[in-house]
């Protein structure tokens, strides 16, 4: 029997998702179709609903529905409850299992491709939208020593803080102009130099005051070489971008639904191919 998954969001159709979802699929010998199922958001609990259906393995969720889906599942694993978001949903015998792998994929991936482990770290996100929450909570489980966080609306910022330190002085709320030596590592969650968002060539903080041991790490992956990263690199200083982000929480999806190990090469191959055709249509 052909299986079934998707990327449910609205709208869906620059998702990355279904070309490295395929691609795994396809090098594991794995009979399944990933596709892409914008929905609007009336017609969520409809889909929501499909997915209990035999032959569909679970599904990935973006924006805007990661929180809309929640009352529409049967349970919740790993911080997904804590963190108000699911990303992906396991199909299980018609049991729907809500999990949120944003986080965990941004920590693997640091760990696999940076060979940075934020536990005992300090750590700077510059940003407090959806990325930047799923990133923050993961940090403290990760038992980063520190996770400080500033963005434009510092209120923000503060709710959080709030949200994810509990009291425990360890995820706080700091001024965009705090000074960077004081982290190990400074991570943008916004969208400035992202193509086609509100600031392309811009970059959300100046990099005068890290020091050298620093990494900087951009989430945003279109294009692949970000204006901060290229300012990081100017000044000799360890980085790594948005990808590896993205394909690290695709495949822990990806071994929720099949109990597979997720073929990462395969996915990181299908991605940047997918990545440079668009950009060569764009020019
Ligand atoms: P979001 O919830 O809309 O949050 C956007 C954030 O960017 C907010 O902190 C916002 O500040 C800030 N911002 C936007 N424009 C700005 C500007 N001109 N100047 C200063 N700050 C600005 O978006 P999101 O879902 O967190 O996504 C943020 C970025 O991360 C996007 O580029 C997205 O593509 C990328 N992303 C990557 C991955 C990955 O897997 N690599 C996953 C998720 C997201 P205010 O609060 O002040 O508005």
């Amino acid at each position: 029997m052909t299986r079934q998954a998707g990327i449910i969001g609205h709208p869906v159709a620059h998702s990355l998702s279904p070309v490295f979802q395929s691609a795994a699929f396809a090098h594991c010998g794995l009979d399944v179709v990933y596709e892409r199922w914008d929905t609007p958001g009336g017609r969520l609990p409809e889909r929501i609903a499909s997915l209990r259906e035999p032959d569909v393995l679970g599904a990935n969720v973006t924006i805007p529905h990661k929180e809309a889906v929640i009352p529409l599942l049967d349970e919740l694993g790993g911080q997904s409850a804590r963190m108000g978001a699911v990303n992906t949903i396991v199909n299980r015998e018609g049991r729907l299992f809500g999990f949120n792998t944003d986080g965990p994929g941004f920590v693997a991936a640091l760990k696999a491709e940076a060979v940075f482990d934020p536990a005992g770290k300090r750590v700077l996100l510059l940003g407090a939208g959806g990325a930047a929450r799923g990133i923050a909570f993961a940090l403290a489980e990760a038992n980063a020593a520190a996770v400080a966080i500033a963005n434009r609306t510092p209120e923000r910022a503060v709710r959080l803080a709030e949200a994810v330190g509990s009291g425990s002085g360890i995820v706080r709320a700091v001024p965009l102009d705090v000074a960077l030596g004081e982290y190990d590592c400074v991570v943008n969650c916004t969208s400035i130099g992202m193509r086609g968002g509100p600031a392309p060539s811009g970059i959300p903080a100046a990099l005068d005051s890290a020091r050298s041991g620093t990494l900087i790490v951009d989430i945003v992956y279109a294009p692949e070489l970000t204006p901060f990263l290229a300012e990081a690199a100017r000044r000799g200083l360890r980085s790594i971008g948005g990808l590896p982000m993205l394909i690290y929480q695709g495949a822990l999806a990806f071994e929720l639904w099949t109990g597979v190990r997720a073929p990462i090469d395969v996915m990181f191959a299908a991605a940047r191919n997918e990545l440079a055709s668009r950009a060569g249509a764009q020019r």
